[in-house]
């Protein structure tokens, strides 16, 4: 079943930057949005959450039409994003995050909140005590995926979660979103780590340019010649 669909959306800042993309991305499926530097996987990730402006087209969740809602109401309707870079408080400890992940809820649905990502993260409860900003950079970008999780969405965009880490820690935070397969999630996760992506995904997007370049299975996309020699250092005589 289909739950977000982008029909041939234009989207940007004054201008547009990512142009003519349609998409159908079914439920409960992990995705990869791939290209270099400034191909407008940023953009197009905060479209979809209403932070950029939307110049044409159609933005449907669940059917309806919603690229005129504000962030807010698209949270309420089951969205949620942690965008590039950090973005947790770095002075609060991480059981304080995690209130602050889940502020807009009833006491009672917070302690649930809680309870439910420390089970899907069981790295954080041996943290609570401890300020953010002094946990590796991968517990962090766990920590800010559990935040956004609080809410319980249904669609979550992470826009490069494993941006400036360690190998190994890509590797954990690749391995923490896979684990959010069959939690009833859907997942579309910007990244140059394409291999790391791809590895965990089940489709993946391609932006060139501002314009898709190739869709499809992600293993597919993985063993494409043009995606070898463009992203993954691939010879263009033997990538063939
Ligand atoms: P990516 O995430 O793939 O690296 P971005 O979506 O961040 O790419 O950027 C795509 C293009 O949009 C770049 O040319 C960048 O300069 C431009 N851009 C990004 N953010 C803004 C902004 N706030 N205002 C105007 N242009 C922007
Ligand atoms: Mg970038
Ligand atoms: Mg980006």
């Amino acid at each position: 079943k289909v739950i977000l669909e982008l029909q041939d959306m234009c989207v940007g800042y004054s201008e547009p930057i990512v142009r003519n993309v349609s998409l159908k991305v079914e439920e409960n499926t992990i995705w990869s949005l791939i290209g270099g530097n400034g191909a407008g996987k940023s953009t197009l990730l905060k479209s979809l959450f209403g932070l950029t402006r939307c110049f044409s087209g159609t933005l449907l969740l669940d059917g309806a039409p919603i690229q005129n809602l504000s962030p807010a109401e698209r949270v309420r309707k089951g969205m949620g994003i942690v965008p590039q870079g950090r973005c947790n408080f770095p002075l609060m400890s991480v059981r304080e995050n995690l209130e602050m992940g889940a502020y807009t809820l009833s006491h009672s649905e917070a302690k649930r909140a809680m309870e439910r990502v420390l089970q899907m993260f069981p790295v954080l409860r041996q943290k609570l005590g401890e300020s953010a900003g002094n946990l590796s950079g991968g517990e962090q970008q766990i920590l800010e995926t559990a935040m956004a999780l609080e809410t319980g969405p249904r669609v979550l965009l992470l826009d490069e979660p494993s941006l400036g880490l360690s190998p190994k820690m890509q590797q954990e935070v690749f391995e923490n979103v896979e684990s959010l397969r069959g939690e009833g999630l859907t997942v579309i996760m910007a990244e140059q780590n394409i291999l790391g992506s791809l590895m965990i995904s089940d489709r993946a997007f391609v932006l060139d340019l501002g314009t898709k370049l190739m869709e499809g299975a992600a293993r597919e996309v993985l063993e494409d010649p043009k995606i070898k020699v463009a992203f993954l250092g691939a010879d263009p005589e033997e990538a063939v």
